[in-house]
């Protein structure tokens, strides 16, 4: 253990991939090792950016141009991925090895594949503590690439410093179905492409969006001209460098303003209390349990028994005092 903690702080990319695949065991053994690791970590702090966008969107290609850019400004990054459809699939956004294949030959790189069975609520604790690692190994910019389907995106959000939307440039002056809820999420919007064919249709989007921001309510968090967005070309580079200028003046912002540290404060707190939620659920997913559930459902269903009592049968079994008013 403190060989690897050592070799992990020392930034040795094979221990990285060691420790993250401790932190994704669920062997109970693993899982006390992992804890232990965690509490250790020194506490260094990298810039975590989310970056979702659709499949076939440029992610892979923006990942691979992008990192290139910072790892050519002398930085570290280290690349993780929350893909849900994994675990249906069997498959990974970053299992495929031809993704991103300069950046993942760079010694100031790491990538991470998805591991290919988790639950979301396993992949939140996965990835938050693989951030942890990222950071102790020293690396200065984590992004956490997600595709854009269901609750993975809320997710990377809460666990990012900058949440980054990358977008196709749209056919006509329709908003790509983009849902509100994802858009207020977003800190910056990339739309990608905007090169060759796709140009004129790029700067369009951006004016689309453009609109479309200002109508949304000005977050306490974001300074004048917040959310943005901007153009870029993944494929040519244009647009990737003041890309960039823009995350970091928004983040000289936020950090002189309170803004950073605050939301990292909300952001573990709130993870905090997923991580109370899911050790109940667990305890309650018990086979014993599980039964004696099943035998109160039909009791409730047949009016033998109220719901809230029966509830609190349940919850005396496991030593979590029921609450006054059951109410849910
Ligand atoms: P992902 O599924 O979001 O990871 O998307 P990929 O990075 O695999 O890209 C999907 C397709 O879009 C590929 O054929 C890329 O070559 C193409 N592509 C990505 N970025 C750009 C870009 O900036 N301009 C153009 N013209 N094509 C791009």
């Amino acid at each position: 253990m403190d060989e690897l903690l050592e070799s992990l702080i020392r930034g040795e990319r094979r221990a990285l991939s060691r420790a993250i695949t401790l932190v994704e065991s669920t062997r109970p053994d693993h899982r006390r090792r992992a804890v232990e690791l965690l509490a250790r970590l020194p506490d260094r702090q990298a810039l975590r950016i989310g970056l979702s966008g659709t499949p076939g969107v440029g992610k892979s290609t923006f990942i691979e141009a992008f990192g290139g850019l910072l790892t050519g400004q002398g930085l570290k990054v280290a690349v993780l991925a929350v893909d849900p459809s994994s675990t249906r699939s069997g498959g990974s956004i970053l299992g495929d090895k031809t993704r991103m294949e300069t950046l993942s030959r760079d010694p100031n790189a790491f990538i991470r594949p998805t591991p290919s069975s988790a639950q979301l609520g396993g992949v939140a604790r996965r990835t938050r503590e693989a951030i942890r690692l990222c950071e102790a190994a020293g690396y200065d910019i984590v992004l956490i690439e997600t595709v854009g389907v269901g609750q993975s995106e809320t997710l990377v959000a809460e666990m990012s410093d900058l949440f980054v939307l990358l977008l196709a440039p749209a056919g006509g002056d329709e908003l790509q179905g983009v849902k509100r809820g994802i858009m207020e999420m977003a800190d910056l919007i990339l739309v990608n492409k905007a090169d060759g064919e796709l140009l004129a249709a790029a700067h369009r989007t951006v004016a689309d969006y453009a609109g479309a921001l200002r109508l949304l309510r000005r977050r306490p968090q974001d300074p004048d001209g917040f959310p943005k967005a901007v153009p870029v070309s993944a494929a040519t580079g244009e647009g990737l460098a003041a890309a960039w200028s823009e995350m970091r003046a928004l983040v000289d912002w936020r950090r002189a303003e309170g803004h950073f540290a605050a939301a990292r404060a909300a952001q573990d707190r709130h993870w905090f209390l997923a991580e109370l939620r899911g050790g109940l659920l667990a305890r309650l997913d018990q086979p014993e349990l599980r039964a004696e559930i099943a035998r109160l459902g039909t009791e409730v269903a047949a009016g033998r028994l109220a719901p809230g009592a029966a509830a609190a049968k349940v919850l005396a079994q496991l030593d979590v005092n029921p609450p006054p008013a059951a109410a849910d």
